[in-house]
């Protein structure tokens, strides 16, 4: 097999689809294919495990001399003179970056609408949203572009477009992958983490970007297992004990998603999974608590964008001024709101009444997981209570879009990983509905054991 074959592949599936998709913020296309031919002309070279593999980037994720925008304007011109430690890993594996994918602006939402590069569709009905925030890189995998990509996930960012977009996504545990070359949204939340075609190839990614790096002083230095090796051992789930929450399964769960997980569940029963009910009794805290913290964090983080030292820069006679022009015109409305609402739960006066609160439930809801967890060895759930929406349903009332979260949101909250996987079409929209499990800290080799024996 040619490496260059595998880009060309990829290029002709973008050239075939992009123009309805719009799954990238960037092609890089020439760039891939001298690389590609490079590496064909040295030999294959087994002792790098993506060796030849095309695969997209999130555009929030940095890569040395490629534009790393965020999905916004006020990064438009801003390139990277450095990888981020899980993109360096890919490309030391032998994988080859084909393009950037197209995200909601700074990671925020949950549909890609707030791209300033404009929305990218869902390849099973381009008149869907693929999810978000990263909905391009589902999209870019769903739709034969790249054979895998990178993630990242906050309040599910993975896991949710990997759910609309009928593909695999994992959020890993909090400091199993380094952060380091990752545009932060809320620090506390933030994981890369892959999205592809099948559980092997997760597995496999996984394994090439994971592991401590001394550039993330929260990177966990915990030993990385061979989650590759793990998958292909696993033939059934006897002796696992998977636990279904009652709050997951309740009001607000659209029937053909119910109906489409229950029948998962039912396959993991005959597989001999013992499943048993737990419950996490904070969940109806999880939105709220959420959107503080995440709010909050990214109000901080996102004021380093002054039109001084990245992107956009407004002209204007005086330097707050100038500040001042350079974010009016650079970020989007969404990331607006939050800026100011994360300043005002910050704020004298408020910051005990929603920051430390919320900080408060946050610790009730990992303490849910950390009791379940002692009933069960894994925890399932939908990933999104319904399939992918319509284009421009839900971009008037944003906090519609926020409670959409709710199966996604806690798992961050807690720092725990999780997977979805495709779990066939729903019943009536006859999109993808995606099973998410849940696992404890560092449970990584199970989760994507588990996931790989139902799949
Ligand atoms: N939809 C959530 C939000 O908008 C999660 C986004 C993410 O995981 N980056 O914050």
């Amino acid at each position: 097999v040619k490496a260059a074959d595998a880009v060309q592949a990829c290029l002709d599936r973008i050239e075939a689809t992009e123009g309805s998709l719009n799954a990238f913020t960037h092609v890089q296309g020439e760039s891939a294919l001298s690389l590609a031919q490079s590496m064909d002309a040295a030999g294959p070279d087994s002792s790098k495990p993506l060796w030849g593999v095309p695969v997209s980037i999130k555009d929030i994720l940095a890569s040395k001399g490629d534009p790393a925008r965020c999905g916004s304007k006020i990064l438009e011109n801003f390139t990277p003179f450095y990888d981020a430690t899980a993109v360096k890993r890919l490309k030391d594996a032998g994988a080859i970056i084909i393009g950037r994918a197209n995200m909601d602006e700074f990671a925020m939402g949950s549909s890609t609408e707030s791209s300033a590069f404009g929305p990218t569709k869902n390849p099973w009905n381009t008149a869907k949203v693929p999810g978000g925030s990263s909905g391009g890189s589902a999209a870019s995998v769903a739709a034969g572009q790249c054979f895998g990509s990178l993630g990242t996930d906050t309040g599910g960012s993975i896991r949710q477009p990997a759910s609309f977009c009928g593909c695999v996504g994992i959020k890993p545990t909090y400091g199993r992958v380094s952060r380091y070359g990752c545009i932060a949204y809320a620090s506390s939340l933030d994981q890369i983490g892959p999205l592809t075609r099948n559980v092997p190839d997760a597995a496999l990614m996984l394994n090439v970007i994971a592991g401590h790096d001394t550039m993330d002083s929260t990177s966990a230095t915990c030993d990385v297992p061979d989650y590759a090796a793990a998958v292909a051992a696993q033939k059934d789930l006897s002796g696992m004990t998977i636990g279904m929450p009652e709050e997951y399964w309740a009001e607000g769960l659209a029937k053909e998603v119910e109906d489409s997980c229950r029948a998962a569940i039912a396959k993991a029963e005959d597989m001999g999974a013992k499943v048993v009910p737990v419950s996490l009794p904070n969940t109806k805290y999880a939105v709220s608590s959420y959107y503080i913290i995440a709010m909050a964090e990214a109000s901080s983080n996102l004021a380093r964008f002054d039109g001084v030292r990245y992107g956009h820069r407004e002209h204007a006679d005086d330097l707050i001024d100038m500040y001042t022009a350079s974010r009016s015109a650079g970020f989007g409305p969404e990331v607006k709101r939050r800026i100011m609402l994360g300043t005002y739960v910050l704020s004298a006066g408020y910051y005990d009444a929603y920051y430390r609160k919320a900080a408060q439930v946050r610790r009730l809801i990992r303490q849910d997981f950390l009791d379940a967890f002692t009933k069960c060895d894994l925890i399932c759930g939908p990933a999104s209570p319904v399939t992918a929406w319509g284009l421009n349903e839900k971009t008037d009332d944003p906090l519609q879009m926020y409670l959409m979260d709710i199966y996604t949101i806690s798992l961050n909250l807690a720092g725990l990983p999780g997977i979805s996987i495709p779990a066939g079409l729903g019943a009536d929209s006859a999109m993808p509905v995606g099973l998410q499990l849940l696992g404890p800290a560092f449970g990584e080799e199970k989760l994507l054991a588990a996931a790989g024996a139902l799949s």
